[in-house]
């Protein structure tokens, strides 16, 4: 029973943790994730507040140092129809690549549908790779969600950081069906649970 426990559970288990986005640094990915040479974001609660009409001179030069610094960099974003051209406009000018999932969707085939792209699939982490010329192991997916950003990169084989939320707002399913489950596993998993316990630097998940 704990074996096959623990054999779900990884399914949900980041790589790595930090308290803020906003405190990543290239000398810490490099110390803890070594092979890593792409930085894939989720957007809502990660790098900004959820569906956040602006982005910050403080987020825009983050995201610009860790690519002077040497990441190519990702946005990995569930979002669609208007909320998807919005990020496509709003992070295009600073990151390598912008992917939503619509941007996965083959035009040849009418049974394409966005959604089917979108995390936990791992389609936009696996688009990423293609971009950045590297395989998804070299990939970092960055996100608040354990059931779409850390299963999507365990899903294409990429290592996985979770951040806290970002924010007060969050989506309405995610608030009321995920979050409740997430409280509940981190500790089986050994993540912090209150705020105040997330390190302040990148640590791994012990
Ligand atoms: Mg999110």
């Amino acid at each position: 029973m704990a074996g096959k426990r623990r054999s779900w559970l990884r399914h949900v288990r980041p790589d790595l943790v930090i308290d803020a986005v906003g405190h990543l640094t290239a000398a810490d990915v490099r110390r803890l994730a070594p092979r890593v040479a792409a930085l894939c974001f989720d957007i809502d609660g990660t790098v900004t507040d959820y569906h956040s009409p602006a982005v910050t001179d403080a987020q825009a030069s983050h995201l610009g140092g860790l690519r002077e610094a040497g990441y190519q960099t990702f946005v990995v974003s569930n979002c669609y129809g208007e909320r998807a051209r919005e990020v496509h406009a709003l992070f295009e000018p600073h990151v390598t690549a912008v992917f939503t999932p619509e941007d996965c969707v083959d035009p040849a085939d009418p049974k394409h549908h966005p959604r089917k792209h979108g995390k936990p699939a791992p389609d936009m982490i696996f688009a990423a790779a293609r971009t950045a010329g590297v395989g998804p192991d070299e990939l970092l997916m960055v996100g608040d969600q354990m059931f779409k950003d850390v299963l999507a990169a365990r899903r294409a084989g990429a290592r996985a950081l979770l951040v806290p939320r970002l924010g007060p707002s969050d989506h309405a399913g995610v608030r009321y069906l995920q979050r409740p489950v997430e409280r509940v596993l981190r500790p089986l998993l050994g993540l912090p649970g209150g705020r105040g316990a997330w390190p302040r630097s990148l640590a791994r998940a012990s």
